[in-house]
């Protein structure tokens, strides 16, 4: 049997393609972040499609003041320029409160103050234990989502058929954090159903999260979407880089080198001769020309 394909799910919704970008503003646009923005960006513009912004901004903490600002500052910098409003997650905490209800009150979701070590004892597989608690822990608890042992599969545009037994490879898992953030899982999946997306194109350090998301989606009968992720690039330590690893930031008066490097990358293979010509212009080669089977079907590449 064929897989569904990307247009099969177009017509299903009636949407068209909307894809997205969705950073957390946790430090400027890196060259992790700015490959991930532009595959997400090549492949909706390559296929007519909307691309929207989404800043995923739910972890005060973690974000220097600003970031969000420097990153769609750096983004226009580079020629991505956006469709529609940009979400702002933290504008949101009142529809994830709403979801958060329903699954309560289906008693789909269940409260575990369970402790760090205790999970690695259980061997990193959250094992339930708290599902059969009666009334709510006092001290301060964390709310988890009910998981069964169906297989949760999906055929990915880059990395092939991935599928996960969510109760038995990741266990109950987390939506609403015990110091009472709402859990990435969580959020990802509601504003993926407010924006309409049909197309998400991301590093492949998220493909692991793809099935749970897939099962909250089904269970909060919200519509199917399409799935690439694309490779992570690493250190020499094979670490993700990141703003915790001292990633620099992308200059953006260097803009045409930034992206004829992440073309590269992207396995584009763009032409010697685009190198000296404009972001603006390469921007414009790369989506006549996006393929996105060229990408590499690998989790990581080193960046040097
Ligand atoms: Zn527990």
């Amino acid at each position: 049997m064929q897989k569904p394909s990307a247009s099969q799910i177009d017509t299903e919704s009636g949407l068209g393609y909307i894809g997205r970008f969705a950073p957390s503003p946790t430090g400027p646009l890196h060259f992790g972040s700015l490959l991930a923005a532009l595959a997400s960006f090549l492949d909706a513009r390559a296929n007519q499609g909307k691309w929207l912004m989404r800043v995923e901004d739910l972890d005060p903490p973690r974000e220097p003041a600003g970031s969000a600002e420097l990153i769609l500052q750096q983004l226009l910098d580079l020629g991505m320029d956006w469709d529609d409003e940009v979400l702002y997650q933290s504008s949101r905490l009142e529809a994830y409160e709403e979801v958060l209800h329903k699954l309560q009150d289906e008693s789909l979701c269940y409260p575990c103050d369970c402790t760090r070590p205790q999970i690695r004892e259980m061997g990193l597989v959250y094992n339930g234990s708290c599902r059969e608690r009666g009334a709510p822990p006092e001290m301060p608890y964390a709310l988890r989502l009910k998981t069964d042992a169906l297989e949760i599969g999906f055929d990915d545009e880059i990395q092939g058929h991935f599928a996960q037994q969510l109760e038995v490879e990741v266990g109950d898992f987390v939506i609403r954090r015990k110091d009472e953030l709402f859990a990435y899982q969580l959020a990802v999946v509601v504003d993926d159903e407010l924006q309409n997306i049909t197309h998400v194109v991301r590093g492949w350090d998220l493909l692991d999260s793809t099935p749970r998301q897939i099962y909250l989606q089904r269970v909060l009968n919200y519509r199917p979407m399409s799935y690439a992720h694309i490779p992570i690039i690493v250190d020499e330590r094979g670490q993700k880089l990141s703003k915790q690893a001292f990633a620099p930031s992308i200059e953006t008066d260097r803009a045409s080198d930034a992206i004829y490097k992440a073309l590269t990358f992207l396995g584009q293979a763009p032409p010697a001769e685009l190198e000296k010509e404009s972001a603006e212009a390469q921007l414009q080669w790369a989506i006549a020309s996006w393929d996105i089977r060229a990408v590499a079907k690998v989790g990581s590449l080193p960046l040097n």
